[in-house]
């Protein structure tokens, strides 16, 4: 199978002299096309700073990040924020929507900044296979925890069908551990359906068990 990104060697080390902190010290991690990989670890392994380097969200120390080939330090500013927004999606474990935004504009909010018109079809097909469709009219704070984690993951997904990758990071961490299964089992169905490959961060060796494949992170490393 091909492998849609490839680490190697990424190093990435806070601080200087006594205080500094090697919050990942070598990884190397291949994922495939399609798959879903849960990667887990204790608070402070270096969860967080893992999927930020994948994603492009910050810049290692040292080492390389290639998704679908591109090799993310030769990409510009501009350059990288474009290259996230066309092909990554990302969700958090605060849901990051914007309160004054009903769902349905949340869901369309990253098209519109690509000046793109939404596919309303498709939107309406995701939402549905997320249980929003009676909730696309209503604001973010009138909505549970878990039916907000939905709307951040219809927003990844539909923000471009044929994105690479989705990055995770403790999206269950709100919520309870009954939405948390519910809400991961969505997120798994609906991405096969559009053959998304995910990378999830989590400590919840549970929630875990739902991926495809388990990697864990132990001071930095990868230690399986
Ligand atoms: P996790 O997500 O697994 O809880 P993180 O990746 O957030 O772990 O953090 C790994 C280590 O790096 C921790 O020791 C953390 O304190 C440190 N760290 C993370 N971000 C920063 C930062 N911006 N500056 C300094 N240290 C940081
Ligand atoms: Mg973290």
């Amino acid at each position: 199978m091909e492998n849609i990104l490839k680490a190697a060697g990424l190093k990435k080390y806070y601080g200087k002299g006594d205080t500094m902190v090697k919050a990942l010290d070598g990884v190397d991690l291949e994922i495939e096309r399609g798959k879903f990989t849960a990667i887990i670890g204790t608070s402070g392994s270096g969860k967080s700073t893992l999927l930020n380097m994948l994603g492009g969200l910050d810049t290692p120390t040292e080492g390389s990040v290639k998704i679908g080939g591109t090799e993310l330090a030769a990409l510009n500013n501009e350059q990288a924020t474009i290259f996230r927004r066309k092909q990554i999606g990302f969700i958090f474990q605060n849901y990051n929507l914007v309160p004054v935004l009903t769902v349905w504009e949340n869901i369309v909010f990253p098209i519109s900044l690509d000046g793109q018109k939404p596919d309303k079809k498709f939107i309406m097909k995701v939402a549905g296979m997320l249980g929003l469709e009676e909730k696309l009219d209503s604001l973010p704070n009138n909505l549970s925890g878990g039916q907000q984690q939905r709307v951040a993951i219809a927003r990844a997904l539909v923000n471009n069908p044929e994105i690479l990758l989705l990055l995770a990071d403790e999206p269950t961490g709100n919520l309870d551990s009954k939405t948390s299964d519910d809400v991961i089992g969505l997120l798994k169905m609906t991405s096969r359906e559009f053959h998304q490959t995910i990378v999830m961060i989590t400590h919840n060796p549970e929630i875990a068990q739902m991926a495809d494949r388990i990697v864990r992170i132990e001071d930095g490393r990868i230690a399986t």
